[in-house]
Formats: C-alpha cells, sequence, structure tokens
C-alpha cells in the first residue's frame, strides 16, 4: 500500500478517459497526470485511495517513442489541452482505442466495428471559438486565458494554440479597454465585478469575426468606444452582450444585447450557408466537420424519399446538410434562438423540405408520435455529452426508422444508448471516430445502426 507523498518509479502502461496516464505499482492503479504510455517516470503520490492512487509527475526516467516536445509551454498547466507531448499519429490510435473499450466495456459489444480515426491534416489553430474568463492575478492585474484543470484559477493565455490568431487581438483590445475605464472583472466568490467571459468566434469561410462579451449587468460603459477599436479589425461583423447575473458555472446567460453590427455571424460547412447566434451551438473545429457531416450522410443512405428526423439539431446544421437528398427533414433543439437560427437557414440556403420545433427531444418526439404518429426512414441524433434521453431512445425504437445515425461527442454515453438501441432490435454497422478536438483526449464519432 502507498501513502501520500511516497515517491516511486513505474512504467506507464495505458491511458484513461481524460489522457492521464495509467500505472501500476505492486498492483496497486495510479493514474498519472501529464505522464504517457511507455513512459517510465518517478511519480509523488498526491492522493491514495484503497484501490487507487493519484500520482503528479516528477521525473521522466525513460521517456515514452511516442513522445514528443509540446509546442505550447503551458500545456501542463492549462486545463484545455491534455496530450500534447504525445505525437498526434499516437494521439489518433489512443482515441481509436479509447472508442473500442468504451463500445466493449459499457457497451457490451464484442470486436466492435471501429474505423481508424479520421485524423487532421494541421492538429493546431483549428478551432473557431473560444471562451476566455477574466480574473485577476496575485497582484490585481485583470487577466484572461484558461482555466488550469478542474480548477477556476486563470492561467493567463490570450494566444492558444488550438484557436485563431485573431484571439489574441480582440483579448489586448478588451484588456486595455478594462484598464483604462477601470472596469471591474467578474469575482466568482463575491458575485461582484462586471465582465465575466469574452466569447470570440470567427467563420473560417467567410473569415467574419463574433464578440459576445457575457457581463454580470447589463450594460458596459464605452461599449461604443470598445466597438469603435473591434470594428477596425477586418472580418468584424458581430459584437454584442449577454448578460448572466447569476453566481453560477453555466457560461452564458439567456438575453443578447445587441451593440455593433449583426446579433449573428456567418459562415459555412460544405455547400450549405449558416447564420451563428451567440447562444446557438456550432461545431469548433470547421474543417474536420465538414467530414463528419458527410459521413453522417453517407451513414444516412438517402434516396430523395426518406423522412428524416434530425434530434438535438441546433441550428439545423446537419439538418440542412441531409435536406438535399431527403423528401424532408424535421428537427430538434432545445434553445429557441438555435432553432430562430435553423429556420433562418433554412431560407438562406432556399431549403423548402426542412421543418424545425423548439423543445426537448425526449418530450417532443413521444408526444409528436402518440399524437400524430409521425414516423421516420432515417433519425439522426447529435446529443449534447450526457447522451440521449431514455425517453427518446424507447421512441425511436417504436418508430422502427430503417437506419439511425448517432454523431457523439462522448464514446462513454454513446456506447450506453447503442446497447439500449441493440437491446431493442438495431445492429451495430459501423463507427466513424473523427478527430475535431487534437491534443486533448476528446473524441467525436459517426455510427450506423441498422
Ligand atoms: N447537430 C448540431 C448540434 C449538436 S450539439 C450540430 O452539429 O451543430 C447538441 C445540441 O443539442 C445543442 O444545440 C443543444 O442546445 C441541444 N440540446 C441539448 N439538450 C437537448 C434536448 N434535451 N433536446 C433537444 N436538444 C437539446
Amino acid at each position: 500500500m502507498f501513502q501520500k507523498n511516497d515517491v516511486v518509479t513505474v512504467k506507464i502502461e495505458n491511458m484513461g478517459n481524460d489522457g492521464e496516464g495509467i500505472a501500476k505499482a505492486e498492483g496497486y492503479t495510479l493514474f498519472v497526470k501529464d505522464a504517457l504510455p511507455g513512459d517510465v517516470a518517478e511519480v509523488k503520490i498526491v492522493k491514495a485511495k484503497k484501490q487507487y492512487g493519484y500520482g503528479r509527475l516528477i521525473r521522466i526516467l525513460e521517456p515514452s517513442k511516442d513522445r514528443v516536445e509540446a509546442p505550447c509551454p503551458l500545456h501542463q498547466k492549462c486545463g484545455g489541452c491534455q496530450i500534447q507531448a504525445l505525437s498526434y499519429p499516437a494521439q489518433l490510435r489512443y482515441k481509436e482505442e479509447k472508442v473500442r473499450g468504451h463500445l466493449e466495456r459499457i457497451g457490451g459489444f464484442t470486436d466492435p466495428p471501429v474505423l481508424p480515426v479520421m485524423g487532421m491534416e494541421d492538429p493546431f489553430r483549428y478551432r473557431n471559438k473560444a471562451q476566455f474568463p477574466f480574473g485577476t492575478d496575485r497582484e490585481g492585474r485583470i487577466v484572461t486565458g484558461f482555466y488550469a484543470g478542474r480548477t477556476h484559477s486563470i492561467v493567463p493565455n490570450t494566444d492558444c494554440m488550438l484557436g485563431v490568431p485573431e484571439n489574441k487581438e480582440i483579448l489586448e483590445i478588451i484588456l486595455a479597454f478594462l484598464k483604462e475605464r477601470n472596469i471591474p472583472v467578474y469575482d466568482e466568490r463575491t458575485g461582484k465585478g462586471l465582465l465575466r467571459h469574452a466569447l470570440i468566434r470567427k467563420g473560417f469561410r467567410t473569415g467574419e469575426l463574433m464578440v459576445c462579451l457575457v457581463l454580470n449587468g447589463r450594460s458596459l460603459p464605452g461599449a461604443q468606444e470598445l466597438a469603435d477599436r473591434l470594428f477596425a479589425l477586418p472580418g468584424m461583423a458581430s459584437f454584442t452582450l449577454n448578460v448572466n447575473e447569476k453566481n453560477t458555472n453555466v457560461i452564458m446567460g439567456a438575453e443578447i444585447l445587441p451593440v455593433r453590427g449583426r446579433t449573428y455571424m456567418l459562415d459555412a460547412i460544405g455547400p450549405v450557408r449558416y447564420r451563428i447566434s451567440p447562444l446557438s451551438f456550432y461545431q469548433v473545429n470547421p474543417v474536420q466537420t465538414e467530414k463528419l457531416y458527410q459521413t453522417a450522410l453517407e451513414y444516412a443512405g438517402l434516396t430523395g424519399r426518406e423522412i428524416v428526423w434530425d434530434l438535438y439539431c441546433g441550428i439545423g446544421t446537419i439538418s440542412l446538410f441531409l435536406a438535399g437528398k431527403a423528401e424532408k427533414v424535421y428537427g430538434v433543439e432545445v434553445i429557441p434562438d438555435a432553432v430562430k437560427d435553423a429556420r433562418s437557414n433554412a431560407l438562406l440556403n432556399g431549403i423548402t423540405n426542412a421543418e424545425f420545433y423548439e423543445g426537448r427531444a425526449e418530450e417532443l418526439l413521444p408526444e409528436k408520435y402518440k399524437q400524430e404518429g409521425i414516423r421516420a426512414d432515417v433519425i439522426v441524433v447529435d446529443p449534447p455529452r450526457k447522451g440521449c434521453d431514455q425517453a427518446c431512445l424507447e421512441t425511436m425504437l417504436l418508430m422502427k426508422p430503417e437506419r439511425i445515425v448517432y454523431v457523439s461527442c462522448d464514446s462513454a454515453t454513446l456506447a450506453r444508448d447503442l446497447k439500449i438501441l441493440c437491446a431493442g432490435g438495431y445492429k451495430l454497422r459501423q463507427v466513424q471516430p473523427v478527430d475535431m478536438f487534437g491534443q486533448t483526449s476528446g473524441v467525436e464519432c459517426v455510427v450506423l445502426m441498422t
């Protein structure tokens, strides 16, 4: 048995769900952040439980053959990246194994049909969106950056290597403005201060920039002056404020107040153009998203005669991607602004066979099924991390679509849901992981069931 502060030498055998190294020391399991499979390392135990413990990497004695020099000097401090020190090919192998492992262990599938991960050409600077928290450092200076892992302490950084270079320009303008005007930033402990977060998005295809400042209040002193400076940047299309006066971890509030430009920005994926509001979900990696949607389209197997339901449809991205090849597409989404975006997006693209409903998939689908006897040839689902609700899955089973296409950003809840669908009669045909989140432990999947 080990105790806190013991130092042990271990060989890292595996990688956990969050990219942490896993070692066995005399039968005891140790989770070690920043350690990679193949590393032989000195580890200090920081938390010891009966069966397992957590260790901190002190020294690497023999590096893993997959270890590379991480380009970002903050990669261990910042909570954004977990596996930057792992070579990109090894990252992709790890993600494939992660998906396979979840399908086997949680889903109960033997030898699941998992394809190799579709990787990125350039696994840096790929994100079109970032949400930067504002706070103060020990000296009381205003800082912005990213949270350190599992905490709310800010690691100052205006130029994250996963994001666009414009983030830095925009954040420097905001920081200088705050200083000049003496505008206080929000303090989570006291609930005082004004500026909480800056949401920045860039349309990779259109070059448009969107800035939305999340406030603990309803107005920003000097907002027009800030707008003048922001709109000096090429591509600036939308500057808005978001009101969030609650003492909560949720970043955005429900209300958007316009300052200058549109209250949304425009972008395109493949042949479809999209308008995106600050509160709407939009995939963060547009290059890989096109591959993801293309795979979803292929799995949907459309001939032009199908009724398609796209659940958790956001701004209608997948719905509109499929609409050209289907008879009719119905989208379901819970965020009102996203539903508005979805409807405008249909108009924007001249698509007349897509209809969008506002509501929870697990309520709206069963209701429509019971009351109107709706049917589907294909159901696409793309839920948030927590996966689909039981009531939603049960209705899908009653509707018996020919095909179910499941898009997932969490392979554990995916495996849980696929198990339910398979118990209800479906067969798992193919699983295509797509790397949308290089340098992190996250992986997206598209799955075909028939
Ligand atoms: N398919 C879209 C969005 C996927 S993200 C795209 O690829 O862009 C998941 C979406 O599900 C978000 O827009 C979120 O607002 C929505 N959502 C979350 N819970 C929901 C629920 N219970 N019912 C319907 N939509 C939900």
